[in-house]
């Protein structure tokens, strides 16, 4: 293949990642956006295999992938998606510090320049890896990632840690003959970085750097397109970079927190689980009165969450809303950004329902009509209706914006027991007068109300 084939080919690949970029920034379309995407990376993989020598080492490596990226995404139930998410992020890392290794190996480090990419490669794709391999566990919720690492000036270490790292990486570009075996000690100290920054994260922060990784793998692709002098890899990795920072910003708006604020400023190992008392004036109802409920109503809203993906309630909600609807009452889903354990997860079970997706309101949309809402349907939603977001800035969530569902006239709350959601932390919205307590598994209690409600 000739290079200017090739070189036009790659730029059709680039095209069809940012067309289905855009594409995917719609639910309508989204499905296209991926296809064209996977299109581009089919086309960027078939023209790269022409450039190699060796097609049986590079075909195997692609078979053994192919096999594990297959076996693992078709296991993975939707609510451990972000730990897949993670754990794929970390291995677009590792494959980042092999290449700078193999090309530091078979003589491809002639220059100050492709030095540098080898150096950057090296230690972005190390910070990936291991930071990447640390929010799993805690996304897995291991107990050996709960608590931080703590030892005197932690601080310090930190910065005479980077210092180090760049120092090497800067002499291993400059030097000449240059010092291969400096890269070892870069990406040891990289992933000792990668480590340290994850570690101390709390978990109500963790939807931010699950994204800011998205982004480091990016960059580490990137970098390594600079390496090995692969222009769509260059194009592919800049594109999940930037896509990974911008909705690294989204989320800290959503949190309202800072990326300095959640990377260095977040878990203070403070005790938040306590109850003190707050749940002493619950009041518990049962689906027979909640259907009461929805006979006088006109408005009602969904508030979905993490428990209505492990329920897999969204089926029995749109059913139940389709009753609602038959009776004239406007039925509504408030979406709240982080709800779910990955971004769009909301969205994606109401759409596989069938949801209409003008009835999915984002939470700036919803939380100033949450007055004239009649009855807010908590399903399975925990952190992100927790009123302690706004009253303590000091709690894990403090700052965080919330869906109000506390100014909606009655609200009624699905879940099995009192525990805490993923932030680990009570919630004071259980026990307010307008708040109605409805135990059990999500799917069963909607299934409940909705034959209660056609039989009144
Ligand atoms: P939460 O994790 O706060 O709460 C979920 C609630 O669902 C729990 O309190 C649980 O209570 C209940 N639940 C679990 N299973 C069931 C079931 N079968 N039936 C009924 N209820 C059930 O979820 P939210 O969606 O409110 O908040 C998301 C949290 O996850 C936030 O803290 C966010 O920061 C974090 N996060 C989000 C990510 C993202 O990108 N969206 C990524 C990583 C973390 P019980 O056990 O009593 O039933």
């Amino acid at each position: 293949m000739t290079t200017a084939l090739t070189q036009s080919l790659y730029v059709v690949a680039a095209v069809l990642f940012i067309v289905g970029l855009k594409r995917m920034s719609h639910p309508r379309t989204a499905l296209q956006g991926n296809l064209l995407g996977v299109a581009g990376m089919t086309l960027a993989i078939v023209v790269a295999l022409f450039q190699q020598d060796d097609y049986w080492s590079v075909a195997i490596g692609l078979l053994i992938g192919a096999i594990v990226g297959i076996g693992i995404a078709t296991r993975v139930k939707l609510t451990d998606m972000p730990q897949m998410v993670a754990l794929f992020n970390g291995f677009g890392g590792a494959a980042s510090v092999l290449v700078a290794a193999a090309a530091l190996l078979h003589g491809k480090a002639e220059t100050v320049d492709s030095r540098t990419a080898i150096g950057v490669a090296g230690i972005i794709g190390a910070i990936t890896f291991w930071g990447s391999l640390v929010a799993f566990g805690k996304l897995q919720e291991l107990e050996l990632f709960k608590q931080p690492i703590e030892f005197p000036h932690k601080q310090l270490a930190n910065v005479i840690t980077a210092v180090a790292m760049l120092v090497l990486a800067i002499l291993l570009a400059v030097l000449d003959p240059f010092w291969g075996w400096v890269f070892v000690p870069i990406v040891l100290l990289a992933s000792v970085i990668g480590v340290l920054i994850v570690n101390p994260i709390g978990e109500a922060d963790m939807p931010v750097v699950i994204a800011l990784l998205n982004s480091y793998s990016g960059l580490a692709a990137a970098a390594t397109g600079f390496v090995i002098t692969n222009h769509v890899l260059v194009i592919g990795g800049s594109l999940v970079g930037a896509a990974g920072i911008i909705l690294t910003r989204l989320m800290c708006k959503t949190m309202n927190r800072s990326l300095t604020n959640v990377l260095f400023g977040s878990m203070d190992g403070k005790e938040y689980s306590t109850e003190d008392g707050i749940y002493d004036n619950l009041q518990i109802t049962t689906a027979e009165n909640v259907a009461l409920m929805l006979e006088a109503a006109q408005r009602v809203v969904f508030v979905p969450g993490y428990g209505m993906a492990v329920a897999q309630a969204q089926h029995a909600a749109r059913n139940l809303a389709k009753l609602l609807e038959a009776q004239q009452i406007t039925v509504e889903y408030a979406i709240h950004p982080v709800a779910g354990r990955m971004h769009g997860h909301m969205n994606v079970l109401l759409a596989e329902a069938d949801v209409p997706y003008d009835q999915l309101i984002e939470m700036d949309r919803i939380n100033p009509m949450m007055d004239n809402v009649d009855v807010a349907i908590v399903l399975g939603a925990n952190d992100v209706v927790n009123p302690v977001a706004r009253t303590d800035p000091h709690s894990p969530i403090g700052g965080m914006s919330i869906i109000d569902v506390d100014k909606a006239r009655i609200v009624i709350v699905i879940k099995r027991s009192l525990s805490p959601g993923f932030a680990n932390i009570p919630n004071p919205l259980f026990a307010e007068p307008n708040t109605w307590m409805l135990f059990g598994d999500a799917e069963q209690a909607v299934l409940d109300i909705t034959t209660a409600f056609s039989d009144a």
